[in-house]
């Protein structure tokens, strides 16, 4: 294939004019391309990955040994389930285009979406952006396609990126969590995926916050109909919806984290870091109802509120009391390739075997 060049950085900005776009609206955005020689046989070509965010959609091309050739990443459209076919159909022609001379064959793609495809139907569910549920996703994207794709929930492919080649490359046993606007789980064994006969695997949101305190029960009422899951407490808007509802102050969780920091004892600074602290507690909880059950090598955080740098040190002091083994440490590590990691994830679901 073509030879040579290293790392080149690639910038593709307002590039919706371009007939590769496939009528996808770019957004501004800095891409890295590797456009070092592939040998592109069937089993060692590149895959496609995408990762379908309630925001944002983000499509990359990627090598069996994990170099990004292409990305690129466009807003997500909210409410409207065409256009979200469009918009994954349009990201996918344009990324074939870009590396079209490496992709030989029909192209391999895998998507990371919110929720899960019931295995029985084939439809989506338990999805946040709740247009997608009931969707026949799979058939309707294969038939836009015109290649089936492999779907999987996007804490799955963020559990299977960060454990392949990831923060937890190595490990044999790896828990992925996504702390963002919801809270997703996945469960990586032995490399495989854990997505078991109902397409939930690894979830957890959707449990009740653990060994509750007074004032946690019967919790925040949850999306998916229950009151006091997990999602409710320990997501980013639960974060900043617990503050609020404890001190009043409708803020967001950057301003709540940069209230903590400050150097002070003003009320609002001690408030700030209350919150914090409610937060790793429930966290903790979670976590370590996680590790009596399958006791994770490795635990692995994603999403916006991996950036916290205090969970890492906090979380696992707070879980030890909840620990049921002689040995009560865990294993909690920030993530390698973060954001990117969905869609590493979905490209690799064409690498991996997947345990039902
Ligand atoms: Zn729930």
């Amino acid at each position: 294939m073509c030879g040579g060049g290293g790392a080149v950085a690639m910038s593709v900005i307002g590039a919706s004019g371009d007939p590769a776009a496939g009528g996808v609206k770019a957004v501004a955005d800095v891409e890295t391309v590797d456009r070092e020689a592939v040998e592109a046989t069937p089993d060692t070509a590149p895959t496609i990955g995408i990762d379908l965010g309630g925001t944002k959609i983000e499509g990359i091309v990627l090598t069996a040994d994990g170099r990004t050739l292409v990305k690129r990443r466009i807003p997500s459209p909210r409410e409207d389930y065409r256009a979200t076919i469009e918009a994954i159909a349009g990201l996918v022609g344009w990324l074939k285009a870009e590396a079209a001379s490496q992709l030989p064959g029909p192209a391999r793609v895998g998507i990371a979406i919110p929720g899960s495809l019931a295995p029985a139907t084939g439809r989506v569910q338990n999805a946040n952006s709740t247009w997608l549920n009931g969707q026949p996703l799979q058939s309707d994207l294969t038939a836009r396609l015109g290649t089936p794709p492999r779907l999987a929930n996007d804490a799955n492919c963020f559990a299977l990126s960060e454990a392949e080649d990831g923060a937890a490359a190595g490990a044999r046993s790896v828990f992925g969590v996504i702390l963002g606007t919801g809270c997703g789980g996945g469960i990586v064994l032995g490399g495989r995926l854990i997505d078991g006969p109902r397409g939930i695997g690894g979830e957890w949101g959707h449990n009740p916050l653990p060994w509750p305190r007074d004032g946690e029960t019967p919790g925040p009422l949850c999306w998916c109909g229950n009151s006091g899951c997990l999602e409710t407490w320990i997501s980013g808007p639960a974060l900043a919806a617990d503050h609020r509802r404890v001190t009043g102050a409708d803020i967001s969780v950057e301003d709540i984290v940069a209230s903590a920091r400050r150097k002070s004892d003003a009320p609002d600074v001690r408030a700030a870091r209350s919150t914090l602290s409610r937060h790793a507690s429930r966290l903790a909880r979670g976590l370590a109802s996680i590790v009596n059950v399958i006791d994770p090598e490795a635990i692995v955080l994603g999403g916006g509120l991996s950036n916290l740098p205090h969970l890492y040190a906090e979380v696992p002091e707070l879980a030890r009391p909840f620990i049921f083994a002689a040995d009560r440490r865990i294993d909690l590590r920030p993530p390698r390739f973060g954001d990117a990691s969905g869609a590493r994830g979905a490209a690799r679901l064409w690498r991996t075997h997947r345990e039902r």
